[in-house]
């Protein structure tokens, strides 16, 4: 297809960079408008690169880079709170055998590699700059930009997270709604002796979670049942985190909480859900990503969900006749894909909230999702 005008691209995310660089790999001109003026530090600390996401951000020639930063895995440790092992749980390796099963990465690290791969390849990054209008012709969207830019390109994509301002213009009427639980994350010093993901159930909390993200670095989390709104002041966190854990005795939590202080950045979010029905687009506007679907992180798919949606619609462009062709080719690879891993997250994350479920019906859609994304995409 000629798409001679470019792509301009709404968000520099995980989705959003991926999709930078796969779109240059393809010969198609990418700008990407980044309403933050900096997005080198990332909130939310680190990330489990699934093998699937491994094997998506491999067809665009990342996974090596990803590898060389990341903890790579094939086990997790699941723990009672004080410790006591329960099970060495040996994680499905869904990218196939030429990947781990999953790696743990520093979410700033990540994005470091995509930043610089994407302006490697001659993407245009306009930093602190959104989408403000745009109108939709024949054979070309003209967009205004917030620095008063006006240009036109073949197609926009919305990559702009679970609170899309795109998704508002396309689907006014979808929202986002919460789950009823809150996270809590923090980055800590790697406790000696940890090589593995350590997960504790069973106590207060749905899950008290550390997960090595670098040689000497580790994030501790912690989801738990929770409605309210949270108005908590940032100095107050380090102190509630640890009274919270307080009996979780298990080394590994205890460790990491001995170095929470003062200047430790700890992020607290409600966890939220949104899912866009079948077609995510209108007209030449696109949304990919949490923008489109997004749950919570039971199954650690929520960037590898948006870095596969990138690596496709990159390939639909480059092997359709026209943007609603490629969107629809689009659609059909990804839709029950995506939704799969948003309505199984949230069967995983009611049943828990609601004691719903037996240890072994929670196994059981665990399984049945991993068994689907070991698929090619
Ligand atoms: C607690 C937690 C743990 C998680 N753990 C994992 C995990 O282990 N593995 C995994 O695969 N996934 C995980 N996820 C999910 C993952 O973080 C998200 O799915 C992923 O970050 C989504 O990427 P995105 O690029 O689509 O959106 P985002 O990361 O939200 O990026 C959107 C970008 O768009 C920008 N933006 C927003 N509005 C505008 C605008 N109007 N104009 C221009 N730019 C805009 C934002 O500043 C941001 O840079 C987790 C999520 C949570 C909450």
């Amino acid at each position: 297809m000629d798409i001679s005008r470019g792509v301009l691209i709404v968000g520099a995310g995980i989705s959003g960079l991926t999709l930078a660089i796969a779109l240059r790999l393809q010969g198609i001109a990418a700008d990407v408008a980044e309403i933050k003026a900096d997005v080198s530090e990332q909130l939310g600390v680190g990330l489990s690169l699934q093998g699937n996401a491994l094997a998506a951000f491999g067809k665009i020639g990342l996974s090596q880079a990803m590898l060389r930063v990341a903890v790579p895995g094939r086990y997790l440790n699941m723990r009672k709170p004080d410790g006591t092992l329960l099970a060495h749980h040996a994680i499905k390796p869904m990218g196939g055998a030429g990947y781990p099963s999953t790696a743990g990465i520093s979410r700033s690290g990540l994005h470091q590699i995509l930043i610089s791969r994407a302006v490697e390849l001659g993407a245009h990054l306009y930093m602190g700059v959104t989408l403000d209008h745009y109108t939709d012709q024949a054979d070309r969207i003209t967009v205004t930009l917030s620095n008063g830019a006006v240009k036109d390109y073949d197609l926009v994509v919305g990559a702009d997270g679970i609170y899309s301002q795109v998704r508002g213009k396309i689907f006014p009427e979808i929202k986002p709604r919460r789950l009823g639980q809150l996270t809590w994350r923090v980055e800590v010093p790697r406790c000696l002796g940890t090589f593995t993901s350590e997960l504790h159930f069973g106590g207060e909390f749905g899950v008290v979670g550390i997960c090595p993200i670098t040689e000497d670095r580790s994030y501790l989390y912690l989801i738990e049942a929770k409605t309210d709104d949270i108005r908590l002041a940032e100095s107050e966190l380090p102190r509630l985190m640890r009274e919270k854990l307080a009996s979780y005795t298990s080394s590994v939590v205890q460790d990491a909480l001995s170095h929470l202080d003062a200047c430790s950045v700890i992020t607290v979010r409600p966890l939220e859900t949104v899912l866009v029905p079948d077609r995510w687009y209108r007209g030449r506007v696109i949304i990919i990503g949490d923008a489109a679907h997004s749950g919570p992180p039971v199954l650690a798919q929520g960037a590898a969900m948006g870095v596969e949606d990138a690596v496709v619609l990159a390939e639909s462009l480059a092997q359709t006749s026209s943007v609603n062709d490629a969107f629809e080719a689009f659609m059909a690879r990804r839709w029950s894909r995506a939704s799969m891993v948003v309505n199984n997250s949230v069967q995983l994350c009611e049943w828990e909230v609601r004691h719903e479920a037996t240890p072994q019906q929670v196994g059981q859609l665990m399984h049945e999702s991993q068994e689907i994304l070991s698929q090619p995409f």
